[in-house]
């Protein structure tokens, strides 16, 4: 069984060729974590993102270099770009002439109205979206003084955003609405799913390290896709944004709504286990983080319990003080020396695969 039952409906936009909303699959970004204006590292970066499986990248724009390295950046890019602004129309428009495809900008921020309408047109022309991002963190004082730092007042500030853009008559919009808690996040997008009918960019901002991050990632975003809200999702670590990638595939996995790479099954160990588990299923997991065919496999610490509390997956191998075994859906198909399991079952996902394992 898979979450959710029914996705929330939303029109659709384009980021570069990224569909985004109206039924696309749920797509992952991260954000680069380089001196934008550092092409080189920036482009390096954004690559190592887009082979561990991330389909849009978002840099920071904070002043004049970093938008003019964003000409080679958006060349060499293999993912689309989106450009991340605070506050200046003009570097939105120099990023929009540079090649980006998608901006992020609070357009009640930007200032007079004839600076919105010069981003509005410049996006228009060019066919690219704009994302609202309301932070709890950062929200106007009109809205914390009506409505304290809650849910509601970050829906009311992008219920304000959205208006501005759409009197310019401009409809490309994705929302994110983003607080370091759970619960104020799950209830902001819950609010705002009810009244518009733009995308959503799901994420828990400033989550936290590799581990607490993780954590409150997979339950924020756990709990708004499984009730079909979010149609591109950030996870937040203060860590390699390949970690980003990394946890959004495995929570986007364990709801069963995209099926990308290697899904590990391995036992918690016990007194019956014969090999060292934990470290056989971590080396294993980490050389075939790279593998992008979906497929289930099982790393288990006893020939006599593991192919049968492993049964869902496609191949496994059990440990045993003489002997281990290979299984396939639960059934022996080899018996071979403990220390040949970890290459035995690397090669036979390689050849289930066609794909490079190192
Ligand atoms: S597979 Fe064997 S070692 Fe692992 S938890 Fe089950 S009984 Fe224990």
């Amino acid at each position: 069984m898979t979450f959710p039952a029914a996705r929330r409906k939303t029109v659709q936009i384009s980021v570069g060729r990224v569909r985004v909303g109206g039924g696309a699959p749920v797509s992952v970004q991260s954000m680069t974590t380089t001196n934008t204006a550092d092409a080189d590292a920036t482009i390096q970066q954004i690559k190592r993102l887009a082979t561990a499986g991330c389909e849009i990248v978002r840099v920071t724009v904070n002043n004049r270099d970093a938008a003019l390295a964003l000409r080679e950046i958006t060349g060499k890019s293999p993912i689309p770009v989106i450009a991340d602004i605070h506050f200046d129309h003009e570097l939105a428009l120099q990023s929009i002439k540079n090649g980006v495809d998608g901006l992020r900008i609070n357009p009640g921020n930007i200032g007079s109205r004839r600076k919105v309408q010069a981003v509005v047109l410049a996006a228009k022309e060019r066919n690219i979206p704009i994302r609202i991002g309301v932070n709890a963190g950062s929200l106007e004082k009109e809205h914390l003084i009506t409505y304290g730092r809650t849910p509601r007042a970050m829906v009311e500030s992008a219920l304000k955003h959205i208006q501005i853009l759409e009197k310019e008559g401009f409809d490309q919009i994705k929302v994110s609405l983003k607080a370091s808690d759970v619960a104020r996040t799950v209830t902001a997008y819950r609010l705002l799913a009810e009244k518009v009918p733009y995308p959503l960019h799901i994420g828990v901002t400033e989550a936290g390290t590799l581990f607490s991050g993780t954590i409150r990632s997979a339950i924020g975003l756990g709990i708004l896709l499984a009730e079909g809200i979010g149609d591109t999702l950030r996870v937040s670590l203060s860590a390699d944004p390949v970690e980003e990638i990394k946890v959004a595939y495995a929570i986007l996995r364990d709801l069963g709504i995209r099926r990308r790479g290697v899904e590990m099954i391995s036992c918690p160990t016990c007194g019956r286990a014969e090999i060292d588990v934990i470290s056989l299923a971590n080396r294993i997991e980490k050389r075939l983080f790279s593998v992008q065919t979906p497929l289930k496999i099982a790393v288990m610490g006893c020939v006599v319990n593991g192919p049968g509390e492993a049964q869902e997956a496609d191949i496994g191998v059990a440990g045993g003080k003489n002997i281990g075994i290979l299984f396939k859906k639960g059934v022996l198909v080899k018996r071979l020396p403990p220390r040949e399991l970890e290459e035995t079952l690397i090669g036979e996902i390689r050849a289930l695969t066609g794909e490079e394992i190192f």
